[in-house]
């Protein structure tokens, strides 16, 4: 039987049910199963090849139900909730004892996102249950922005995908999470820190990636393509590098080069949009190294950036 589709009740009861469904986000496609069923989240690890010490994010329907799975939300945490509402924020909050541990790999809080994308909230509120879902890729590569690209990659392992259509933001959440009564940004995402530090008040430090992370999230190698890349400074002068052979380059814009750009005007919505689904393009064919402009280190453009130096990343020794 066909099972990649729009049939939302099905997705639903087969989240009921155990079941994985690949389920649309405006950020990446994620691989979902009830977060309350053990066995079920057991199920997300073994498809992905995910090690137990990366926790997932847990997905709801609406911001009425944190308090099913998290307790002591910071008044900083409802204020953000209120400006932004659904969004491709995620808040790190202390756990409630309900919520599995396998899902935040033992840790003593939770990570809880309601998503903007209307179907995904509406899966969510369909299946009745909170949500566990990671990006729907193979542990350490390139998340998929596309139900195709989640059929492509998970196939079997999944018992159905539904079509969302391509995602409207392209990378993933911010996550957000509080020590000391002061916000940090464990990951940056599909929220600029700009927006964060408007609500806020104040800019929360961004905590840098790092081989021994905190938050898996973190990890410096991560999105990777499996062949090398090189990155360019934003604004690099094309006309003067040195292209050879077998090596794919892609400018930030179009120009007087020639070349394919990622963005047809420059804009970083469309170049995370567009970001994932060219790393994956890159992978699939012949070329064997990518040489890639970097975004402008601002706004939704050091999200793009943070993605492309962890794709770039090659572990020493
Ligand atoms: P993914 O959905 O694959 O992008 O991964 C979710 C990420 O959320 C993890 O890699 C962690 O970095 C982060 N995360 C989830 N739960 C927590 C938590 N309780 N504390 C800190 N970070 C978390
Ligand atoms: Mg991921």
């Amino acid at each position: 039987m066909q099972h990649l589709g729009t049939d939302l009740a099905r997705a639903a009861s087969v989240l009921r049910s155990g079941g994985l469904v690949g389920m649309p986000t405006e950020t990446v496609y994620g691989l979902a199963a009830n977060a309350l069923d053990e066995v079920a989240v057991a199920r997300i690890f073994d498809a992905k090849n995910r090690p137990h010490f990366d926790p997932l994010i847990v997905h709801l329907a609406d911001w009425n139900d944190v308090d099913r799975v998290a307790a002591d939300v910071p008044a900083e945490a409802r204020a953000l909730w209120s400006a932004l509402g659904p969004s491709a924020l995620t808040y790190v909050l202390p756990k409630r004892p309900e919520v599995p541990d396998l899902v935040t790999s033992g840790l003593d809080t939770v990570a809880v996102r309601i998503p903007q994308l209307e179907l995904a909230r509406q899966l969510i509120a369909s299946a009745g249950v909170p949500v566990a879902a990671p990006s729907a890729n193979p542990f350490g590569f390139v998340s998929p922005t596309t139900a195709q690209h989640v059929a492509d990659q998970l196939a079997d392992r999944v018992d159905y995908i539904l079509d969302g259509g391509p995602c409207a933001v392209g990378v993933e959440s911010t996550i957000v999470s509080w020590t000391n009564g002061r916000a940090g940004v464990l990951r940056l995402g599909g929220i600029p820190v700009e927006v964060l530090s408007d609500v806020l008040g104040y800019v929360p430090e961004v905590q840098p990636s790092s081989s021994q992370p905190t938050a898996p999230g973190m990890l410096e190698s991560h999105y990777a393509p499996g062949k090398p890349m090189q990155l360019l400074p934003h604004g690099v002068d094309w006309s003067t590098v040195n292209r050879m052979e077998g090596v794919r380059c892609v400018p930030w814009t179009p120009g007087a080069h020639g070349l394919d750009a990622l963005t047809t005007s420059g804009s970083c919505q469309q170049g995370a949009q567009r970001l994932f689904a060219a790393l994956r393009d890159f992978a699939a064919s012949s070329d064997r190294e990518l040489w890639m402009e970097l975004a402008p280190e601002e706004g939704l453009g050091r999200a793009i950036n943070d993605r492309l130096r962890r794709a770039a990343h090659r572990a020493e020794g």
